[in-house]
This record gives structure tokens, sequence and C-alpha cells, in this order.
């Protein structure tokens, strides 16, 4: 239902499934309540608006996940997801308790406790700021990822301020690796390197023009020196959060602080990134975290000066790029998806993509 006069109704086209759901899925971000609806990558077709959007019915739209006001200091200055307005639960400098961020679609109530778009419907808070109205003749798959992993693999790369020729290594070769890697390169990476342990995703990787490396099969440390003359790669980016898997002795030690509740992240990619990366170089983290991780390696980190960026994506400052990027056939983001189900199939396509069955990387649903 409309409650707001800035809201609009969508009727669902297509919606996807996100690495981002399965922490959901895994139960390690808290304060999901029953009844919550998920789905924060999503599109379709304007059916009802209140009085203070610009949309009209019969518009087609896609739908930042992160939900921005348009009107904060934040806003203003093109920080999205810092947004000071949509979330109840964020911490700001009245509040000291709560989470940090904008209000996010389907993400718990950290994220502000919006439904979200694995629906047939959605109610569109700030519709006059958010959606964006798609270009006639472009097909919903085409567009889709506009909605989070394509901005969010880009804002990594951005934020590996990559100079002509760097290399960047990127764990992770997930939807948001992938979309890391292919960024990095229209940001003038001269080399990226893929981290996994699934040889699927790493082929894709590979078709993406970058160099792969399987944690199960080398070592990562000694690997990424050797194959940069001992210095290290210039940008480190970590696509991969809170439930990577253990490479290194505080593995058992942190999947039983998470599976006691006693911690909700396991920070093995942040440490091996520390490690790994040149002196004074970036560590990108689009991987996301919600709590207190420990046994980081932080006088390396301070001792190589290090630059850390991360965060959830301001997607709404990337929108008008990437467009530009999918019409002038600078990339065709439907390289990702290789499942396409029904939303009444949806319990299948999360354990599907969550065990990485079937070769699936990316999950593609329709009402
Ligand atoms: P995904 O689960 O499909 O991919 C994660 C990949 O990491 C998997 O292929 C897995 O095999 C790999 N991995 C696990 N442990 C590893 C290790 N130690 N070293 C290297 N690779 C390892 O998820 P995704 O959709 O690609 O999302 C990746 C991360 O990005 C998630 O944490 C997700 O929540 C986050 N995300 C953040 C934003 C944002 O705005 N910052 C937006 C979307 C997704
Ligand atoms: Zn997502």
């Amino acid at each position: 239902k409309i409650v707001n006069p800035r809201d609009t109704i969508l009727k669902i086209t297509t919606t996807a499934i996100c690495g981002s759901d399965l922490h959901l899925y895994d139960g390690v971000v808290m304060t999901m309540r029953n009844g919550d609806v998920l789905g924060h990558e999503f599109m379709g077709e304007v059916v009802e608006v209140g009085s203070k959007t610009n949309l009209q019915k019969g518009d087609r739209v896609i739908v930042p996940f992160n939900i921005a006001c348009g009107n904060c200091h934040n806003c203003g200055k093109e920080l999205y997801s810092a947004c000071d307005n949509t979330n109840p639960n964020a911490a700001g400098n009245e509040k000291i308790y709560g989470y940090p961020t904008s209000g996010m679609y389907g993400y718990s109530h950290l994220y502000g406790g919006y439904d979200g778009g694995q629906a047939e419907y959605v109610r569109v808070p700030y519709s006059d700021v958010n959606p964006l109205k798609i270009p006639e003749g472009m097909s919903d798959e085409q567009v889709l990822f506009l909605t989070d992993i394509f901005p969010t693999g880009f804002m990594a790369a951005e934020n590996c301020e990559i100079k002509g020729g760097d290399t960047v290594a990127i764990w992770g070769a997930g939807p948001v690796g992938q979309f890391a890697i292919r960024s990095a390169f229209l940001l003038g990476a001269g080399r990226v390197i893929s981290i996994d342990n699934i040889p699927d995703r790493l082929e894709m990787a590979k078709a993406g023009g970058a160099e792969t490396l399987n944690f199960d099969t080398v070592n990562i440390l000694e690997e990424l020196k050797e194959m940069t003359a001992g210095r290290g790669p210039d940008s480190c980016i970590d696509a991969v959060g809170m439930e990577a898997h253990g490479t290194e002795l505080g593995n058992i030690y942190d999947y039983t602080k998470q599976a006691l509740r006693l911690s909700v992240d396991r920070p093995n990619v942040l440490r091996q990134m520390i490690l790994a990366c040149g002196k004074a170089g970036t560590l990108s983290i689009p991987g996301v975290y919600v709590g207190l991780v420990d046994k980081l390696p932080f006088g390396i980190a301070f001792g190589k000066g290090l630059t850390w960026k991360m965060g959830q994506t301001h997607v709404q400052r990337y929108l008008p790029r990437l467009m530009k990027y999918i019409q002038d056939g600078d990339i065709d983001p439907t390289f990702i998806i290789t499942h396409r189900l029904k939303l009444s199939e949806a319990p299948q396509a999360y354990e599907t993509f969550k065990q990485k069955r079937d070769n699936c990387i990316k999950v593609v649903m329709t009402p």
C-alpha cells in the first residue's frame, strides 16, 4: 500500500538473489523477524503512484538496493548509502548505538526493516529520488544488475584508485567479484588476479581477462608475491565478506565463534589482504561485515600505510555512467546469469545458489 506521498507500488518483473541474501539465509545477520520479505535486486512496472513522485503508471524502472532520501547532508554529496533519513535503526551523531547505513530493501531490521522485492509487488519509498527509468528497447536482464552488483563491483574497483597498468587482486569470483574484474579493466588496470576455489567461477573470471588462483591448490600469499616481483598487488578487493572460507589457522577459531553466535564475521580474507597487499596500497571492501572482527594483523596494515575503503554501494551515483557502458556495448551484464527460475521456486533457487550446485553463479527469478 502507498503509505507516504513519495511512494510508488511496483509490479515486479524480474528479481535476483544476491550473495548478501546468503548472509541472511545463513542466519549471520542479526535482527531478522518472522514475515520479513527478502530481495534487494529487483525491477518492474509502476502500478500505483503517490501524489509526490515523478513516476507514472506504466513506467519500467530499476530500483537501487539502498534507499536514499535525496535531501540530507550525505545524499547531497552523492553518498547515498550513508543517507541520514531512511534507516530508523541508524546511528548518527546524536545516537551512538544502531547501524550507520541508509535503509535497504529486504535486509533485516539493522537496515531499516523494509520489505524487499523477491515478491510480486513491492512498495518503493522515496520513489521521487531512487528509481531509474529504463530506456526503450532494453531487456530486464540487461539492466537488472544496475540495482546492485554492477555498481558494487564498479565502486569496489573505483575505490582502488587504479593508475594505468596497476595490478588488482580480487578475492571471491562470485557475482560481485566478476563485476569488479570487468570494472577494474574498464578503469585501466593492467592485470587482475581473481582468487576463489570454484573452478567454473574461475573460468568465468578468466573469460573476463583475469589471471586466476585457486586457494585449494596454491598458497595465495606466496603466489601473489611471486606474480608481482615480490611487491604485492597495488590494490586488493574483498568480494567475499563475512562468510569467507578459512585458508589459515584462524579458520577453526572463526567458525567456532560464528557457530556459537559469539561472533558474526569470519575475517579470513581481510587478514590475507593485509598480508598480501603492496606497501601504500589500497584495500577495497565491498564484502559485507556486520559485527566485530578480531585477530587482524593491524600493525602490518599500519606499517605498510594501507588505505582502506569500504561500505555499501552508493548505487545511484553510478547509474548514468554504467548505463552508458551497457548501451555502448562495453559490457553485457547478462554474462553473469546461469539460472532462470520462477519466484515460486525461490527455496530451490536459494539452495542451488548457496551450495553452488549445477555451476550456479547468479539466479534471476520472475514472478
Ligand atoms: P557469492 O557468495 O556468490 O560469492 C562469494 C565468493 O567468495 C564465492 O565464490 C566463494 O567461493 C568465495 N570465497 C569464499 N571464501 C573465500 C576465500 N577465503 N578466498 C577467496 N574466495 C573465497 O557472493 P556475491 O554475490 O559475489 O557477493 C560477495 C560479497 O559482496 C558478499 O559479502 C555480499 O554480501 C557483498 N555485497 C556487498 C555489496 C555492497 O554494497 N557493499 C553489494 C552486494 C554484495
Ligand atoms: Zn545484492
